[in-house]
This record gives structure tokens, C-alpha cells and sequence, in this order.
């Protein structure tokens, strides 16, 4: 049976899938124009087919596998002003005044995605404010849902200890929180050692991420605060215990992950991801986003 052909669209580089306004700050994603309706099930979304023996059977059409990836990208939580990020963002050439480890950065997460099987190492991205740490993470999500159908969740770190305070001591309420979190295949935690970093805080987060460890599922990281491996180590793979120990600095503006963070998680962090750093100038004084 012949099927009209689907045509190339610029608007959703033929994935069908375009960002459409948000909910609060959570980018939502909806079909694209050129797949309003389905022109090859006119929106039927099944075919009948006849099998060997004669008995007509129905057989799912393609727009319901772009219709599950919208539905996994609405539960992603995706940050409404990262929504247009993409990889190609950390593409020499493309996007003018990144730092050149920017470009690195984004070179790994490129091969991240494209190599991407669950339970793949992660990615844990470092260094000063506004150099893109956060643009690179949801562009490596978006990726993921957008292209692979990938299910996957972003959070700040803020504000999930925010939400678990607001459950009061409700050990029901905290496990609705922290469960998809715990569940989803990639988890992306953003500005990893902000906070007190109180006892409970690092409880919290060590639970999620031995969890997540323990489960053999993705995570990746953000960070301001750099990780402090020797030169030619920061590709990440090394074993725990080979990290220099980091200078204590009485400064907290000299803090390293690890001061924030405390050793135990620090060198899980490192086993369970690639570390990169990106330094350069704040992005965000150039343009909306970092
Ligand atoms: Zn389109
Ligand atoms: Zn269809």
C-alpha cells in the first residue's frame, strides 16, 4: 500500500515536535504545524491490515510513537527558557564567543546522545556561572525525548529540597516526590551544591543518587563549583581515591564540589559520570538564558 510521503519541515527538523509556550516555567511541546493531522492515517492514528490467515488486524500509525515523546517531554519539566536549546547551540562556528571548552562540552554531549543505551555513564558539567551548563543539559534531554523517545526529568536542585520541605515530615509525600525522580531512565539535577548544604541535604541527596546508582540509571549534573581533578583526569572513568585531594580555602568562593557535596557522594558523583569543565565569559549578559 502506498503512503503519502511526509514532507521536510525547517520548523520541527521533521521530528514533528515543536516547543509551544509553557505551563509556569516548564516548556510544554504540542505537533508541528506540518503534522496537525496525520496525513498518513488522516488522523485515524491505526491501520487495518490482513494478516497470513485472512483476519484484519490494526497496526499502530507513526504519529502515535510522536504523540507518546510530546506526552514524555510535557512530564520532562523542562525549564520554559531553555526550551529552544539545542546541541548544535555548542557547535564551533554556529554559536559565535563560547569558550572553546564550551565546544569540548559540547562535543561529549553529542556523543552522549548519539551513543546513548540506558544505564550509560552521565555527565557532569562544571565551572562559573552563565557559561552554558544548563543550556547544554536541556539540550542533551531534549534531544533525548525529542529524537530517541527517551523518558527523562530535569530538576533543580533548589527547588526539589524546596518541595520536600514543603511535605512537612510526610514520608508518604516525600516518597511521591522523590519516586519519579528515582524512577525516570535519565534524571538531570541542575546547580548541584547550591543550598546549606546541611546533613538532611546531603541525605537527600544521597539517597537519590544511590538510588539511581544503585538501579544502573543516567544521571546528569551541573555544578558552579569546580571539580577539582588533576589536569588530563577531567574526562572523567577514574577511579575514586585517585582524585587530588582538593585545597581547603576558608573562602567560600574557593569552594570545590566536593567541600559542598562531602567525599562519600563526591567520588559516587565521579563514577557515575563524565566530568567537563566549561569555563568562559557569562553568557547571560549576552543573550537571555545560560
Ligand atoms: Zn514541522
Ligand atoms: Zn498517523
Amino acid at each position: 500500500m502506498t503512503r503519502p510521503a511526509l514532507s521536510d519541515c525547517n520548523r520541527c527538523e521533521n521530528t514533528r515536535i515543536v516547543t509551544a509556550g509553557a505551563r509556569g516555567d516548564i516548556a510544554r511541546a504540542a505537533r508541528c504545524r506540518c503534522y496537525t493531522e496525520c496525513p498518513l492515517c488522516d488522523g485515524e492514528q491505526y491501520f487495518f491490515e490482513v494478516d497470513e490467515a485472512g483476519y484484519r488486524f490494526t497496526r499502530p500509525c507513526q504519529c502515535t510513537e510522536v504523540d507518546r515523546k510530546i506526552g514524555h517531554f510535557n512530564d520532562a519539566r523542562l525549564p520554559a527558557r531553555y526550551a529552544q536549546a539545542r546541541l548544535k547551540d555548542f557547535v564551533p562556528g554556529v554559536s559565535g564567543g563560547l569558550d572553546p571548552t564550551a565546544y569540548s562540552a559540547g562535543q561529549a554531549a553529542f556523543k552522549f546522545v548519539t551513543g546513548f543505551r540506558p544505564g550509560r555513564q552521565g555527565l557532569l558539567l562544571h565551572g562559573p556561572v552563565g557559561t552554558g551548563k544548563t543550556h547544554l543539559v536541556v539540550a542533551v534531554l531534549r534531544y533525548l525525548v525529542v529524537r530517541l523517545g527517551v523518558r527523562v526529568r530535569f530538576v533543580e536542585f533548589l527547588h526539589l529540597l524546596a518541595d520536600l520541605r514543603a511535605t512537612f515530615g510526610d514520608h508518604g509525600r516525600a516518597e511521591d516526590v522523590m519516586h519519579p525522580l528515582v524512577q525516570v531512565p535519565v534524571l538531570a539535577i541542575d546547580e548541584l551544591g547550591k543550598g546549606r548544604g546541611s546533613d538532611w541535604e546531603r541525605d537527600v541527596l544521597d539517597e537519590l543518587i544511590s538510588k539511581r546508582y544503585n538501579a544502573g540509571r543516567t544521571t546528569l549534573f551541573t555544578t558552579n563549583y569546580p571539580v577539582d581533578a588533576p589536569p588530563g583526569a577531567r574526562r572523567g572513568g577514574f577511579a575514586p581515591g585517585t582524585v587530588a585531594r582538593p585545597k581547603r580555602h576558608p573562602d567560600a568562593a574557593h569552594e570545590v564540589l566536593e567541600d559542598r557535596v562531602g567525599t562519600r557522594i563526591h567520588s559516587r558523583l565521579m563514577q557515575m559520570c563524565e566530568a567537563h569543565r566549561i569555563d568562559g565569559p557569562d553568557l547571560r549578559r549576552h543573550r537571555p538564558g545560560g
